[in-house]
């Protein structure tokens, strides 16, 4: 189809004011929030599921590549139309209803998990995953990407809590997978399939997904340390103790000092620290943060603050979040990493990293969900191309084989997309399961015969 055919097609399929295609709208959507290559030759806006499936059924008709869009917080270049073709904007669908009794919320794919966790606390309850773009990631984007967060330690990933979804498959049509209940037995798991899937199988419409209730009350511990060997020592202290954090997280000074700087924080200088929260009943909550401060102290912290005002751990909640982008404000160009270890060799982890920093002789900063192993080096640079970059590049795969060494992957929740593609291969290939991606290329082919979804991403 020539360009201004395909427009007309989908002006009369969607309605014109759905349908967007000045070069200005198209070079926005050229970009995730790591990457950009190309533009989309359209984007539509669909306001319901069906007019999703009917863009489906003219796409896979015509055989036109689609890449369904959350809103493009990917750091992988998952959502970046590499192959061009028609780009779906999900963000007009946004409905939200929360289920008490049922224990879960409904949510429509363009619903951003902010949204859905306030309309979950008008009940008395939340939404666990927390991914640290929660303002934007959306709904389908983090089913997706089956995307953590910081309270991961305790919740793990969105997987965790999708009870069902609705999904449109090329060739238009609208299927339920899962069950909206906490327990199902039937078919092949076709709803995790989805869940990671990048958009290469479908695009979901709606989620259904669990919810828990709020806790009492929460009390936050920050401690500060001279090394980084002892910081990644007290997380395993944590654990043996027998506490059960909800977040455990960990950063190194660098970062400790950029989050400093770009939220006028307080904070001590210190080689590295770990924030942790505890949940529980009000009246326990000074006792545990008591006893979890001298594990930590014990541990080497030499300076350990508690607090149980919620005014205190938000701020402290959005630092934290904030770290990459803290990081992005000071360095022009930044590649995070986001390996996963197995939990005993994360200090043997982070003493690696801090070695390749110096073998390299590049900035590298630390921050992560050390509660699951996972944890996001992020490389540092002045500039995008040049000698530098190519050090990096080398940098990023010596990160990566570290992870593999370690008994880990190259990626826990940030996904593959086109960034990690090489990353990917290099640890199905040590593991000896590269055919894996053969196996995958088959469940794509039932799923999207003409190969529309979202091509060249996951390996694909
Ligand atoms: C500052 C920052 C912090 C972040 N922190 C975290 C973190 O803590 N944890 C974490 O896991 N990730 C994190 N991310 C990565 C990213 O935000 C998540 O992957 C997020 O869930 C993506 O949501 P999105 O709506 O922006 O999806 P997009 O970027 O728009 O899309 C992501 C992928 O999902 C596909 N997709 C989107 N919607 C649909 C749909 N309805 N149906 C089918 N496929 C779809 C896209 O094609 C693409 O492959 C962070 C990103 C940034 C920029």
């Amino acid at each position: 189809l020539e360009r201004s055919e395909l427009v007309a097609r989908l002006c009369g399929i969607l309605g014109e004011e759905n349908v967007l295609n000045s070069e200005e709208d198209l070079y926005v959507y050229g970009f995730d929030a790591a990457q950009g290559w190309e533009m989309p030759w359209v984007v539509v806006r669909p306001k319901n599921n069906l007019d999703v499936a009917r863009v489906l059924e003219f796409a896979d008709e015509n055989v036109i590549p689609v890449v369904p869009r959350g809103n493009g917080s990917s750091l992988t270049g998952a959502v970046v139309p590499i192959r061009g073709g028609i780009m779906v904007d999900m963000t007009s669908m946004r409905g939200i209803e929360v289920k008490v009794d049922d224990g879960l919320v409904e949510a429509e794919a363009g619903a951003t998990i902010d949204e859905v966790d306030k309309e979950c606390r008008r009940y008395g309850f939340f939404f666990p995953p927390d991914p640290a773009s929660s303002e934007v990631a959306t709904v389908g984007g983090a089913v997706s990407e089956d995307s953590g967060g910081m309270r991961g330690a305790r919740y793990g990933t969105v997987k965790d809590w999708l009870l069902a979804a609705e999904v449109a498959l090329p060739g238009g049509k609208l299927i339920w997978f899962g069950s909206p209940t906490y327990k199902w037995r039937g078919t092949y798991d076709f709803l995790s399939l989805f869940c990671g899937s990048e958009g290469t199988l479908g695009i979901i419409t709606k989620a259904v997904l669990k919810i828990a209730p709020l806790p009492e009350r929460i009390a936050r511990v920050l401690a500060f340390f001279g090394d980084l060997e002892s910081a990644a020592m007290a997380v395993y202290e944590i654990r043996r103790r027998g506490f059960n954090p909800l977040l455990l997280e960990f950063l190194d000074g660098d970062t400790l000092t950029m989050v400093n700087e770009a939220y006028s924080l307080d904070l001590p200088d210190a080689e590295a620290a770990v924030m942790a929260d505890f949940d529980g009943p009000a009246e326990a909550m000074d006792r545990i943060a008591g006893e979890v401060s001298n594990v930590l102290k014990r541990s080497g912290a030499f300076r350990v603050d508690t607090s149980t005002d919620p005014e205190v751990i938000e701020r402290l909640y959005a630092a934290r979040k904030g770290c990459y982008s803290a990081v992005t404000r000071r360095y022009p160009k930044v590649i995070i990493e986001d390996i996963v270890v197995p939990l005993s060799k994360l200090v043997e982890a982070v003493k690696t990293i801090r070695k390749l920093k110096e073998k390299y002789r590049l900035q590298i900063i630390t921050f992560g969900h050390a509660g699951d192993g996972n944890i996001h080096p992020t490389i540092c640079l002045d500039s995008d191309n040049g000698e530098e970059a190519e050090r990096a590049e080398k940098l990023f795969y010596e990160i990566a084989e570290t992870a593999i060494r370690l008994g880990g992957s190259v990626s826990a929740e940030h996904g593959i997309g086109v960034q990690k593609v090489g990353l990917l291969k290099m640890e199905l290939a040590r593991k000896g399961c590269l055919e894996s991606l053969e196996y995958m290329r088959m469940v794509k082919r039932i799923f999207d015969p003409n190969g529309i979804m979202n091509p060249g991403k996951l390996g694909l």
